[in-house]
């Protein structure tokens, strides 16, 4: 058994298989070849073993979903049989003298838009069916092994680090854990992790190799530690373990229902931060009183392109539906720094957290910003849908917003949109400038949510996502507690309400400190809402 220790991300124990991270290299480039009937052996190679790889799937598929649901990969085998698909690649090959790299990814292309121009609702089906298998060949190719990301059983996921966008893109179903070399607790992959309610250890360093790719392995979230090969003695602490935790979500779900009251009777909300539209159900599932926090920039990470409109209004709307009437805080896109999508095509930068990044784009690609304000504004005629703005650090920034607000919604009145007309408008305070403007600041908008992640990052010039300088990171810094109480006294001499959305807001040892501050409002991951509320409940 070989024990490694890291940093804890969310507690939980998980044991399964290990399975490494493979990134797909994903620019397959186009390369001269002369020997070509070699590269067509090559190809007739990578065929075989991909079929050999989708039979025993095949096997295992019949065994565990049944013959129905095992069906599909029967499909793929035909599909890597099938002659025009083998003779488009072949004639790429030796006409064009190229990689077979290159034409795999070419015929795929072509056939998925072949198919997906189809009138006939199956044949478009088979678009995404024929990238899968070219995927599969083009991994062997790479000599990846035949793993990437498909996976039938729920497996540990390790990998030096995971990318947010690498993240959401992971089937939650199938993931029983986290593994990660680097990466530091505040950094979204963690945040994700936690908010997918899934046992995490992080900064495992090079310990962690991959030749414990397909091993068995058990997370103890709560230690940070991963135990690979486990022996019985440890599996029977971890299965003993998980059983005491299952027991104690048992025994907080007592507390639903209940409110988030102090001893001496001083109330505060408790919400939850979410990234996806699917999250919603773990929010209802722990009884949040609302949504605190919507990181609206994982639908741009999640997809190919910009996202219409129209596809931005169905998932707020979705949301504001869902949730019923609760609060549901939504932040305008806060991409930049960690959170980069390929698409904006941003520029390379030196200090990228602090660069050109999330309002900062929003005021300048407008059509971006608007496009978002629009659908946001349309759907906040299904719920109580707040509109919150990260990365302030002017009074000016807000001025320049409410007036782009204006104009959406003069454009809705003029086609006849109905939206709510009270909505509530906000920023978070997470740079140094908003909380010392804060006074300023508090006059112009109805709400401030603290975001600790940055403004610690900003306070103590920390990276949070070096993790080298965690010795050197203390999250209860004493400026940091400082400048919320700063921003919630601001905030309050002008009437309005604050609430805490960083990872600190879910920190049970200051809740006492928080609620001493008058804060109103504390927004965290799903899964944390109920021991927060078991705190809150012992404080006097
Ligand atoms: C924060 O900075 O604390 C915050 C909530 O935003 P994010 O973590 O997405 O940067
Ligand atoms: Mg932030």
């Amino acid at each position: 058994m070989i024990t490694i220790k890291g940093k804890s991300v969310f507690g939980g124990v998980s044991i399964g298989k290990i399975m490494f991270y493979k990134r797909n290299d994903k620019v397959i480039k186009r390369e001269h070849v002369d020997n070509t009937s070699a590269e067509v052996e090559r190809f007739q190679d990578a065929k075989k073993i991909a079929i050999e790889q989708l039979k025993e799937l095949y096997n295992k598929a019949i065994a565990d979903v049944g013959e129905a649901n095992a069906a599909i990969f029967e499909i793929h085998q035909m599909m890597l049989d099938d002659l025009d698909y083998i003779e488009s690649i072949e004639n790429i090959i030796l006409t064009q003298e190229v990689n077979a790299e290159y034409a795999v990814a070419t015929t795929a292309d072509n056939f998925a838009q072949m198919f997906s121009s189809m009138d006939d609702a199956y044949m478009q089906g088979r678009a995404a069916d024929v990238k899968d298998v070219s995927e599969r060949v083009l991994n062997i190719l790479s000599g990846g092994s035949n793993t990437s990301m498909k996976t039938d059983e729920p497996v540990i996921i390790a990998a030096d680090d995971l990318a947010p966008s690498e993240t959401v893109q992971l089937d939650k179903e199938k993931v029983l854990g986290f593994a990660t070399m680097y990466g530091s607790a505040s950094s979204h992959t963690a945040i994700l992790a936690r908010t997918m309610n899934i046992p995490a250890v992080i900064g495992l360093g090079n310990e962690l190799s991959e030749q414990f790719d397909g091993k068995e392995a058990v997370i103890d979230g709560f230690t940070g530690t991963i135990y690979i090969d486990p022996d019985d003695a440890t599996i029977a602490v971890m299965k003993e373990k998980r059983e005491k935790d299952i027991e104690q979500k048992r025994l907080l779900e007592e507390l639903k229902g209940k409110e988030n009251i102090t001893k001496s009777g001083q109330k505060v909300h408790v919400y939850a931060n979410i990234g996806n539209v699917s999250d919603v159900g773990l929010v209802l599932k722990n009884d949040a009183g609302g949504i605190g926090l919507f990181r609206s920039e994982f639908l741009y990470l999640e997809s190919e392109t910009f996202p219409t409109e129209e596809a931005q209004f169905q998932a707020y709307r979705q949301v504001a539906e869902n949730m019923a009437g609760k609060r549901v805080i939504i932040r305008t896109l806060d991409i930049g720094a960690d959170k980069q999508v390929d698409y904006f095509n941003l520029p390379k930068e030196e200090n990228p957290a602090l660069g050109y990044r999330a309002i900062r784009i929003c005021l300048q690609q407008t059509d971006i910003f608007k496009t978002q304000l629009r659908a946001l504004y349309r759907a906040s005629a299904y719920g109580q849908i707040a509109i919150m703005f990260p990365m302030i650090i002017s009074v000016d920034e807000v001025k320049k917003i409410k007036e782009m607000i204006e104009v959406v919604k003069a454009e809705l009145d003029e086609a006849g949109i109905p939206y709510r007309k009270n909505i509530e408008i906000g920023i978070m305070i997470e740079t140094p400038a908003s909380v010392i403007m804060s006074r300023e600041l508090a006059k112009e908008v109805d709400f401030f949510s603290v975001g600790t992640n940055d403004l610690t990052q900003y306070t103590l010039a920390i990276d949070r996502q070096n993790p080298k300088l965690e010795p050197f990171l203390d999250t209860h810094h004493p400026a940091i507690l400082r400048m919320i109480k700063m921003a919630a006294d601001n905030a309050h001499a002008e009437g309005k309400w604050i609430g805490i959305c960083g990872e600190l807001g879910a920190d049970t040892e200051l809740t006492e400190q928080f609620m001493a501050m008058g804060v109103d409002e504390l927004s965290v991951s799903p899964a944390l809402v109920l021991p927060l509320r078991k705190k809150i409940r012992e404080c006097e």
